[in-house]
């Protein structure tokens, strides 16, 4: 019989592990936002975009997911480049190199022409 306890014991830990681990580690701490992202997976159809583990991908990427569940690959829209100095090269939307610093938050193009 206690064979058997330990059986079970160790196939609740196999199956468990990914979702007890965060849990064991801060047991008292409300999950954060992150967690939530996590427990969306299970069910997972969102249509916002969102990054966590895909099961059709195989991976972690930002997605977000069709009527029909089907998960879309989303390539974040802003642009890495968000240097504050002025600087010349080419940047979406247009033509050309252009003269440019990047300000505020989300890291709007000012042009220098
Ligand atoms: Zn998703
Ligand atoms: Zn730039």
């Amino acid at each position: 019989m206690k064979k058997l306890t330990n059986a079970l014991h160790a196939l609740c830990m196999g199956a468990g592990i990914m979702f007890a681990a965060p849990a064991l580690a801060a047991p008292v701490v409300p999950s954060p936002a992150y967690d939530a992202g996590l427990v969306v997976q299970v069910r997972g159809c969102h249509s916002n975009v969102q990054r966590h583990r895909v099961r059709e991908f195989g991976r972690t990427l930002s997605h977000r997911h069709l009527r029909n569940c089907r998960p879309v690959r989303v390539t974040p829209a802003r642009p890495r480049d968000c240097h504050r100095d002025v600087r010349r090269h080419q940047i979406p939307g247009y033509r050309g190199r252009v003269v440019h610093r990047h300000v505020g938050p989300r890291c709007i193009a000012r042009i220098y022409r």
